[in-house]
């Protein structure tokens, strides 16, 4: 048994090279010094863009208000996700010198010397953002309209975690729609982005299931975390299978329902004075950009016209 996981095992690492070095070879993605961090060709762009315009047009339109929020959000909204508490492991903070005259020279001799020069750096006052949605909810501090509140949020998200499977970037984009209302409200958006979300990825040409997931909390008090996340069906994420068998697939929306915990940090309450409920449905674009890839093939113009006629219209 132990050497047929191990098999496995080495095998799944390297289809994911493999993965990776057929992109970089087609020149879609750009290599950097960092494992896990890239740039992208102006083609694979294209991708993301024609994608996109497929999620756009089956998601709320005019209904829901569109934010854009840079990749680094204040640390106090950060603080309120409790981010740091689920997911110091993944976490990415900003740091820059704000020391003397005196402190820079020592800064550069150490550098001179080739050594480290971190200690001198101290926190800004901002993070890397951590899931597009969550630099939105400071702005909703406070009581919701009726009806509560429909956003749609795109940008880049931050997660340390190196890794050769080009799915597992550090740097990676997230189209959101986000519902923010009643505990129906946010059960409600969570259940129907399943499907919803299903129908875009078939559209895509993608073989999605939903399945029942839970986030990779930091340890021994991040297990219990995950079974409740689990037990509770909080998260439902749509994979699709980028290496056949040999693993469970990779999660390219996630489907979440955060019940009060925003709501409760950020202070947001219902017009009739509950705390308020959360619901996000996240797509993600390389993610699924490299599912693409990986089921229609690197040539683009080769894609069935199904698909590419959605995706450029
Ligand atoms: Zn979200």
């Amino acid at each position: 048994m132990t050497s047929t996981a191990v098999g496995d095992r080495t095998e799944l690492e390297r289809a994911r090279q493999d993965f990776q070095q057929q992109l970089l070879a087609a020149g879609l993605l750009v290599d950097t010094a960092v494992p896990g961090l890239y740039g992208r060709s102006g083609e694979f762009e294209d991708i993301v863009d024609g994608i996109d315009r497929v999620v756009v047009a089956a998601g709320p339109g005019a209904a829901a208000t569109r934010l854009r929020f840079p990749p680094v959000f204040p640390r106090t909204s950060f603080e309120r996700t409790d981010y740091i508490a689920s997911f110091p492991h993944l976490t990415g903070a900003v740091t820059t010198f704000a020391g003397t005259n005196a402190e820079h020279a020592e800064l550069l001799a150490a550098r001179a010397r080739g050594e480290a020069w971190d200690a001198w750096l101290e926190p800004a006052d901002t993070v890397l953002v951590s899931a597009a949605c969550h630099p939105a909810y400071a702005k909703y501090s406070g009581t919701l309209r009726e009806g509560g509140e429909l956003l749609d949020v795109y940008g880049y998200c931050f997660r340390h975690e190196p890794a050769i499977d080009p799915a597992r970037m550090q740097a990676f984009r997230m189209h959101e729609f986000v519902r923010l209302g009643t505990a129906d409200d946010a059960a409600q958006h969570r259940d129907t982005w399943i499907g919803r979300g299903l129908e875009v990825l078939d559209s895509l040409g993608l073989d999605a299931t939903a399945v029942p997931a839970n986030d990779p909390f930091f340890g021994r008090a991040g297990r219990m975390l995950a079974a409740n996340q689990r037990h509770e069906n909080l998260k439902t994420e749509l994979t699709v299978r980028l290496y056949g068998d040999l693993d469970d697939g990779t999660a390219v929306v996630s489907c979440n329902c955060h019940r009060d915990h925003f709501g409760d940090t950020f202070g947001i309450v219902t017009p009739d004075g509950e705390v308020a409920h959360s619901a996000c449905v996240g797509f993600g674009m390389e993610r699924i950009a490299l599912a693409m890839l990986r089921t229609h093939g690197l040539a683009v113009g080769n894609w069935p016209d199904s698909v590419r006629n959605r995706m450029f219209p």
